[in-house]
């Protein structure tokens, strides 16, 4: 996987860099950008990070590693699975903005598979299409370590949409909207 830090920033720069580049399609909202970011980080929160956890107790107190744990975690890092859990989460908000909540998750979420699919394994390490198939696939386009030389561009770039790209004119409008009020 990428690391964490380039997951939130490549999902920070698609999510403001849209807008700005073809703002006729996409419209900038900050309520929007933090489940779109948060996507950039659950696949491995409830995926990867719990197994690294898993893995240093059973460790530490000499017990069996739980192995059917480690796959049923794994779920959530799938298409399906991770659906199911955006889904769950969005319970938790307000009637008036699930949907929101629940789009932006997934949709961030699924930029995020879509980096980790683009990666090359050993093996192919990927299944897309679980539990309806358990066929594993990648594309292989750059290495496990390439997320880690192109940090300082997508800094940069974040850098610049933050501070140089003003948000769009449907989130001043409500912003303004909200203080009239
Ligand atoms: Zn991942």
């Amino acid at each position: 996987m990428p690391d964490l830090a380039t997951h939130f920033l490549v999902n920070y720069c698609v999510k403001r860099g849209l807008p700005h580049l073809m703002p006729r399609y996409f419209a900038f909202s900050s309520k929007e950008l933090y489940p779109f970011l948060w996507g950039a980080l659950l696949p491995d929160l409830f995926s990867r990070a719990p197994r690294i956890g898993m893995g240093m107790i059973s460790q530490q107190l000499s017990l069996p590693y739980p192995h059917f744990f480690h796959h049923a975690l794994g779920y959530f890092h799938q298409p399906f699975g991770y659906l199911l859990l955006c889904f769950l989460i969005s319970q938790f908000f307000p009637l008036d903005t699930r949907v929101s909540i629940f789009k932006n998750l997934f949709l961030g979420g699924l930029l995020h598979y879509l980096l980790d699919f683009c990666q090359y394994h050993l093996e192919p390490a990927y299944m897309p299409f679980f539990p309806l198939s358990t066929c594993r696939m990648e594309w292989g386009l750059f290495s496990t370590e390439a997320s880690l030389y192109s940090i300082p561009f997508w800094l940069a770039l974040a850098a610049y949409f933050f501070w140089k790209v003003p948000p769009s004119s449907s989130d001043l409008s409500s912003s303004s909207l909200d203080s009239s009020q």
